[in-house]
């Protein structure tokens, strides 16, 4: 056991590329539901689940078993052929969340940028920017991902620093501030404003009530696309299958990710009305992986385990639980409590002498896997299937590693 772990961390410290610390002491060997197993057999309630690719748990039955159906018949073909999966997956997801069509991607990042690409070309045929001037408009504390055009549109240091010169033609506004937005909306170059309705890596901040369904009307009013990165918010995450639901937004431009695969490899989308999804000509934009059969296969089965399995009504109904339970925890540390369905948020004070680490540690001494966003922001998101009796046991872990701190 203890030499397994040792040889692993070995290896990692030796050969893996160092742009991740992972959390100390713990080799995860399996998955199964909320739960993951160390090497050692130790048994710990995950509350990262893939920074929300596992919404449905790890190794959802369901999910594994599409995964093993499609991989025993055909795994890739590339897009310049008819696969028999593709049209299907895109048909059940289109139906279900209300747009013509879905534009497959595999990572987060290339369907966020692959948004971006899409209203960039609408405003130059459509809206009729000149050419080379379209702006697109964020959020600061926004995330999407760590290719150069995400970086060139970050506010985090980490982000950006060191990795110029940056992708022009992204303006960044506050969070949260309508006034903001209305400002820059004005500029008649403007073809997009991108949001998380709930910001995630930035420490779960959700914005006021209205914001959302407010930014909506001045995209509209402006002749703006408004792209929702539901990346990490959505697919049941919220309480609702998107975020944007609690605001009764369509946005014109849904990003999708992580949990469309149920954490079983990278699958993404975008998904469009025809008038936006048009601009994605033949021979203009694509992926090798993008669409392949084995990913359509899981995207169907992660969407239905999402829907079948009552995961969105329970993560409304379980945060509910952890945020008035959680809210009692420490109060001389913690400072608040936040967040939307099982999309949770603890932030400690910051003068209160407790740092992030002492808490994750504490945490997974306890048998919880958190990891924090910022300094003194801990994520917590467990599966979207975990019970009550599941959620009271790991509040009460949680209670007695915060009181050991
Ligand atoms: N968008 C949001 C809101 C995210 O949280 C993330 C990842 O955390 C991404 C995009 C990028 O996804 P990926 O890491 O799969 O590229």
């Amino acid at each position: 056991g203890i030499n397994k772990s040792k040889q692993v961390v070995e290896d990692y410290d030796k050969y893996v590329a160092q742009n991740y610390t992972p959390l100390k002491d713990v080799v995860i060997a399996r998955g199964e539901g909320v739960y993951v197993y160390d090497i050692e057999g130790r048994r710990y309630y995950d509350f990262l689940t893939g920074y929300s690719a596992m919404n449905q748990g790890h190794r959802h039955p369901k999910i594994l078993a599409a995964l093993k159906e499609q991989a025993d018949r055909l795994t890739l073909t590339g897009r310049c052929y008819y696969n028999d999966m593709l049209g299907k997956y895109a048909k059940y997801a289109t139906e279900l969340l209300g747009y013509d069509r879905l534009l497959p991607m595999n990572g987060g990042v290339e369907a966020s940028e692959s948004s971006i690409k899409m209203s960039r070309r609408w405003g130059y045929e459509v809206k009729g920017v000149p050419d080379n001037e379209a702006k697109v408009i964020l959020c600061r504390g926004n995330f999407w991902g760590r290719s150069i055009a995400a970086a060139s549109s970050s506010t985090d240091p980490s982000c950006f620093m060191g990795y110029g010169p940056f992708v022009p033609g992204f303006e960044l506004i506050p969070f949260n501030d309508i006034p903001a937005l209305e400002h820059a909306l004005k500029d008649q170059h403007v073809v997009a404003f991108m949001v998380e309705p709930i910001q995630g890596e930035a420490g779960i901040i959700v914005p006021d009530k209205g914001y959302l369904s407010k930014a909506r009307e001045l995209c509209t009013k402006n002749n703006v696309l408004l792209i929702c990165d539901e990346i990490q918010c959505g697919l049941g995450r919220s309480g609702k299958m998107l975020a944007s639901e609690y605001e009764s937004v369509r946005p014109d431009i849904l990003v999708l990710g992580k949990a469309l695969s149920g954490g079983f490899m990278p699958i993404s989308a975008v998904l469009a009305d025809d008038q936006y999804m048009s601009m994605m000509k033949s021979g203009t934009h694509g992926s090798t992986f993008g669409g392949n059969p084995l990913a359509s296969a899981l995207a169907i089965a992660s969407l239905r385990a999402i829907v079948e399995g009552g995961m969105c009504e329970n993560a409304y109904k379980m945060g509910e639980i952890f945020r008035k339970e959680a809210a009692t925890f420490r109060r001389d540390i913690i400072r608040d409590v936040r967040g939307m369905g099982l999309f949770n948020a603890i932030e400690l004070n910051p003068n209160c002498g407790v740092s992030a680490s002492t808490v994750n540690e504490k945490l997974r001494d306890h048998g919880i896997l958190s990891k924090s966003t910022h300094e003194y922001t801990f994520r917590m998101a467990p599966a979207l299937t975990i019970n009550e009796e599941q959620l009271m046991d790991a509040l009460s872990l949680m209670k007695k590693a915060l009181e050991e701190c």
